[in-house]
């Protein structure tokens, strides 16, 4: 499922060509509905206007237009948002075409098992209400400290689970949650509330430096995932714990596990991630808070 950095990367991707265009028309590709179905009144709204910035926040791909609409897409597990030459012949499973006045590149939104969407909103403020109204959490980097904290320490669930819940932080999924955990050397099952202050700040500074690496890098081709350009990124061959199930750990050589929480696969070092160095840790961060309540 394409995650921050690969909507990044479409994002950025799309920016200097469409930004300043003139939208042409809008027609559907396939007769089959995506996860929230196309009006077709839209078309008429977009028929002629003008793209006046291409953004992201957490998974979404924001293009706003002229008229203050927003086109809101979201790629879900195998959605595609790429400019192609309006020659090039129309791949199966393309479910909308936006075309250019003057092309000769068209914007197309492929998508096979339909999981995305692509919805265009009245104004920023009505895309804004819909965020807040799914409680999307803040974007990941430059977390406030404390805000981080307390999201850690007030959840009972696993470390992993609280990664991946988009209302503490928006955008990151299964790949980068493992990989910001093995590079914090945090064990994904470990209870958020026994992190210490230390150890959540490693984890908030781990998740932004793999998120910025992996941005550099284009995002993860795994799947069928492309950027705007059609190109695949290659933060893929740099994953140090994620799919490596029985491969050595690249920091101490160790087979890389693998185990089920929060309905997903964890990938993780058994050795540098060790959940015996959290058990002692727990104990001591519950004997420092209880010091602490008792002063
Ligand atoms: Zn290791």
């Amino acid at each position: 499922m394409p995650e921050l950095p690969e909507v990044e990367t479409v994002v950025r991707d799309l920016r200097p060509h469409l930004v300043g265009r003139r939208l042409a028309s809008v027609r559907r590709g396939s007769r089959q509905s995506l996860r929230k179905p196309w009006r077709s009144s839209w078309n008429a709204e977009i028929a002629g206007r003008l793209v006046q910035s291409v953004s992201r926040r957490g998974k979404w791909i924001l293009i706003e237009l002229d008229s203050r609409a927003v086109l809101v897409v979201h790629l879900g597990m195998t959605g595609q948002l790429t400019l192609v030459s309006c020659a090039d012949p129309i791949a199966d499973h393309t479910h909308l075409i936006f075309t250019l006045k003057d092309g000769p590149v068209e914007l197309r939104f492929r998508d096979i098992r339909r999981f995305g969407s692509a919805v265009l909103f009245p104004s920023p403020s009505d895309v804004e209400v819909f965020f807040v109204q799914a409680k999307l959490g803040p974007e990941p980097f430059d977390l406030p400290v404390q805000y981080w904290r307390e999201q850690l320490h007030g959840s009972k669930r696993c470390i992993k689970a609280v990664l991946l819940d988009q209302t503490v932080a928006a955008g990151v999924g299964n790949i980068y949650a493992d990989e910001s955990l093995f590079a914090a050397r945090l064990h994904p099952s470990r209870r958020a509330c026994d992190l210490s202050d230390a150890e959540c700040d490693r984890l908030r500074k781990s998740v932004a430096s793999v998120l910025r690496r992996a941005i550099e890098r284009r995002g993860s081709s795994i799947r069928n995932y492309v950027g705007g350009s059609g190109l695949q990124g290659k933060y893929q061959n740099e994953f140090r714990a994620y799919g490596r199930t029985g491969e050595a750990c690249p920091r101490c050589g160790h087979a890389i596990a693998c185990l089920r929480l929060a309905g997903r696969s964890s990938h993780y070092c058994p050795i540098c991630q060790t959940n015996l160095i959290a058990v002692n840790a727990a104990e001591s961060v519950r004997r420092q808070r209880k010091r602490k309540g008792a002063t």
